[in-house]
């Protein structure tokens, strides 16, 4: 069999190489190999020998243009190679070949098995049957690491027809796409910084929002229950992924009570906080650290709190403990602890302002050496519970009480003496009397009693046992017990003995009189015909 066909040279020329073809059989006929002989006719053609002058113009021709083209492809920035369809380059342009690192003479007629590492040639052949076998182009990129450097390739094979239509090569193109991907991943990773920074912007406008309003809200807050409600919401929208408990002394109970919470209320309720360091009076002096990190073992198991002390008028009053804040990365929870920090600040200012007005107010209608209710508290109040009585049309009912003999009383133990014995019945009155019932000191040592709800029979069985215990009342001062005390008083009930709160003091008043002109040690019961001056 023979045959002819063109290859490319070393040197990108064309030759034309005619072939022949034999099988070698065996003894037996069988064909053990086939033998191939080819001539190159390039050199005869050139010399003329054998073609006639037409044909060699066309083969110059062919040539020039060859040259042409693969000057052309040697100066493409893109790397060309051409394979036959055993792997074998028949063509590369020089682009190619600097970029691999081999000499063109060389690289034609090897695989890329032979020329480049495993693991690249592996990914350049990869589908060369598929185009063999569909007779479709592909386009693919790669990335390969070559000198230590992973560069991206847009390739596109195709395969090579010859007249008869069948495949016999497979061209390669690549374009150099590295640069392109550099900068897309450049674009993207700048996109997510982007986003990160919008987010994180988004955050921070929506944290001075709810900073802004809870700043706002706490100003307006009269009790510290409404601050409370504040900080509830204020929590659950600040904090919305934690567990966060802020829990306040009872001063009375000498505990801690849960007034805002947030989350998974087992951590935050479960926190002991009378060991927390937040609350220890050390950790509250280093001003520092405003944030700690809280270690609890209430449940066997290390959970971690941040906890941030609330401190008013240098006591600390309460702490506000999250659970679930990361410990890393150290700036996330710096961020958390700042907010933590700015939001207790405005608490603790917010519940110190209400505790010196609380304060203020307290010494206003309190009586300084009893700590009963003073006049003007009785006045008010007085005043509103009648009215209060009126519209609900129940009793109400006064006391007026004065010390029997008490000039002589500070006669015999000195005006210190008195003042202890004031400030006994200051402490004995509210507990003789229930909880809606107000004690004032009226003056010197006349105290008044209001008992809402309180008709006269009530009153006299009150007033009678108010006067038997008062005188088991023991007092002590400088160490001796002091004389027991007697008292008079005078009992006057709405609306059967007044209506207003003049007219009942006046005549609880004139009824008190007249238990001290009856020898005092007694109670008596207001006329109504004295409520006139
Ligand atoms: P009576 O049984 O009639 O009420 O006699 P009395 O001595 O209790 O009443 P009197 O009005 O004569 O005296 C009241 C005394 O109370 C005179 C005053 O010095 C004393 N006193 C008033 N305020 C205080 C106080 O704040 N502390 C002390 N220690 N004594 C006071
Ligand atoms: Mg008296
Ligand atoms: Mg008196």
């Amino acid at each position: 069999m023979t045959g002819e066909h063109c290859v490319f040279d070393a040197h990108g020329m064309l030759r034309r190489q005619k072939w022949t073809e034999r099988a070698i059989f065996d003894d037996q006929h069988q064909i053990i190999e086939f033998q191939v002989v080819s001539h190159d006719m390039s050199e005869r053609k050139q010399t003329g020998t054998a073609e006639p002058e037409t044909a060699l113009g066309l083969e110059e021709q062919l040539q020039q243009s060859q040259r042409l083209l693969l000057s052309l492809l040697d100066h493409s920035p893109s790397f060309v190679g051409i394979r036959d369809i055993e792997g074998r380059y028949m063509l590369c342009n020089q682009s190619y070949a600097d970029l691999i690192g081999h000499r063109i003479e060389d690289i034609i007629g090897k695989t890329d098995h032979e020329l480049i590492p495993e693991a690249i040639a592996q990914s350049l052949t990869a589908n060369d049957a598929l185009i063999i076998s569909t007779g479709q182009a592909q386009k693919e990129e790669i990335s390969v690491v070559l000198n230590a450097m992973e560069r991206t390739f847009l390739l596109s094979k195709f395969p090579l027809r010859n007249e008869q239509g069948q495949i016999y090569a497979i061209g390669g193109i690549a374009t150099e796409m590295t640069e392109r991907k550099d900068i897309e991943k450049a674009l993207t990773e700048a996109n997510h910084q982007l986003t990160l920074w919008i987010k994180e912007l988004e955050q921070y406008n929506r944290e001075m929002t709810l900073l802004n309003w809870l700043s706002e809200t706490l100003q307006q807050c009269q009790q510290v229950d409404q601050v409370y409600q504040a900080m509830q919401r204020i929590i659950r929208q600040l904090f919305e992924q934690f567990a966060v408990g802020l829990h306040m002394v009872d001063t009375g109970e000498q505990r801690y009570i849960t007034v805002a919470s947030w989350g998974d209320t087992v951590f935050v309720e479960s926190h002991v906080c009378d060991i927390c360091p937040a609350l220890q009076q050390d950790d509250l002096l280093n001003q520092k650290q405003r944030a700690l990190l809280c270690n609890n073992t209430f449940d066997n198991e290390q959970r971690r709190y941040l906890c941030v002390p609330v401190v008013a008028q240098g006591q600390a009053i309460g702490v506000l403990s999250m659970y679930g804040i990361p410990e890393k990365p150290v700036h996330e929870r710096q961020h958390w602890e700042r907010l933590a920090i700015m939001i207790v600040d405005q608490l603790s200012l917010t519940l110190t302002n209400l505790y010196l007005r609380e304060q203020l107010h307290e010494q206003a209608i309190r009586d300084p050496l009893t700590g009963l209710f003073n006049r003007r508290y009785l006045n008010e109040t007085l005043r509103r519970e009648l009215s209060r009585a009126q519209r609900h049309q129940h009793p109400l009912s006064i006391m007026m009480l004065d010390i029997d003999h008490f000039k002589s009383y500070n006669d015999r133990y000195g005006h210190d003496g008195g003042d202890v014995l004031l400030q006994a019945m200051g402490d004995f009155l509210p507990q003789q009397t229930r909880k809606e019932d107000v004690a004032c000191r009226f003056g010197g040592e006349e105290f008044t009693l209001i008992l809402p709800g309180a008709s006269l029979e009530d009153t006299i069985r009150r007033a009678e046992k108010l006067r038997a215990d008062v005188c088991l009342l023991q007092v002590y001062h400088q160490g001796r017990p002091l004389d027991s005390i007697t008292i008079s008083l005078g009992i006057a009930c709405f609306p059967l003995h007044g209506n207003t709160s003049e007219q009942l003091i006046r005549v609880a008043d004139a009824a008190l009189y007249r238990a001290k002109a009856a020898g005092r040690n007694r109670v008596m019961i207001a006329n109504p015909y004295e409520r006139e001056v």
